[in-house]
């Protein structure tokens, strides 16, 4: 007589069960991965206009303990394990912002054109996965002339990728990066950005220089922020009674530097001016409880700024919202 036990009569009435469950139902052979995400944008409303973060990618940017020049390589370490970040591999993800205000299309940066870091590059097809044209885009805003800022704007046999679109810089990029006497005197680990900047713009016909402070568009303000370059700049965007700050590069990587927006990263050319107005930026989006959007934060780039103490802050992302 076979024994009967807990296990065995329990083995036997569940193989029983998906049995005839099984046998109800239509068979599925094991799918193959799909190893790939689905594209990556998102929209969302500031009064009328329809906004659309387009990601590119992320550079997983290898750091050590000069990457920060104010604070001890363990307290970067720590920040970078706190965020579940490996110790010495930055995640540096790019998000550019579409605005279209009902009359206009506008971007405000250009990503990385596939030419940065391997990991980077799908803003055009995540662009055309949006259905957005790029022939269609009016006006192209740009922060300042940091690669991964302007290289977008050409591909990589240097072609034009919006040939109707009017480009925009600001003024203060233009003097420092166009200016060949600074580029001679600068050391010899700046001089690729200096030689980047002119094949992106050089014998483009008609780019426009604008102060920042000015409105560009309806809607759109340039703010000042330097210090991450001499002439970055940061942008507002209002429409009806809500309004969003546009942050560009005030702060990179919000698990380091939200939450330790006095350390100097190695990309700051001022670290002190650049950790001045990035307090100055983020103690305004934490008091105005404003919507916030950072070039290198995490898809879709946006969030709110919350203070945490009298000097420190933290990103509150987004969550994912299904309907704008
Ligand atoms: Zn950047």
């Amino acid at each position: 007589m076979t024994e009967l036990t807990r296990r065995s009569l329990l083995a036997g009435t569940a193989a029983a069960a998906a049995a005839t469950t099984l046998g109800a139902m239509p068979s599925f052979a094991a799918a193959p991965a799909v190893g790939k995400q689905a594209p990556a944008f998102y929209r969302f409303k500031i009064g009328s206009y329809e906004l659309t973060a387009i990601h590119d990618g992320i550079w997983y940017r290898d750091i050590d303990a000069k990457f920060v020049g104010n604070a001890p390589w363990a307290a970067v370490q720590k920040a970078m394990a706190d965020a579940y970040m490996e110790p010495s591999k930055l995640q540096i993800p790019f998000t550019a912002l579409l605005v279209n205000t009902g009359s206009k299309l506008i971007l405000i940066d250009t990503a990385t054109g596939g030419q940065l870091a391997a990991t980077a590059g799908s803003f055009t097809a995540n662009l055309a996965a949006a259905g957005v044209d790029p022939k269609s885009i009016d006006t192209i805003l740009i922060s300042h002339f940091h690669p991964d800022h302007i290289n977008g704007i050409k591909d990589k046999e240097n072609k034009i990728v919006f040939p109707n679109a009017e480009i925009n810089v600001p003024e203060p990029e233009w003097a420092f990066w166009m200016d060949d006497a600074k580029m001679n005197a600068a050391p010899d680990g700046m001089k690729p950005a200096f030689r980047n900047a002119r094949r992106i713009f050089s014998d483009l016909k008609d780019v426009k220089r604008y102060e920042p402070g000015k409105e560009l568009a309806p809607g759109i303000t340039s703010i000042a922020a330097y210090g991450h370059t001499p002439g970055h700049t940061a942008f507002a965007i209002a429409s009806g009674n809500q309004s969003m700050l546009l942050l560009s590069d005030t702060t990179n990587n919000p698990w380091l530097f939200v939450r330790n927006p006095d350390w100097h990263a190695a990309f700051d050319m001022d670290g002190p001016m650049a950790a001045e107005n990035r307090k100055k930026l983020l103690e305004r989006a934490a008091v105005d409880r404003m919507l916030v959007q950072g070039y290198h934060f995490p898809f879709p780039a946006s969030g709110h700024i919350v203070k945490t103490s009298a000097t420190t802050y933290d990103l509150a992302p987004v969550l994912w919202q299904p309907s704008l």
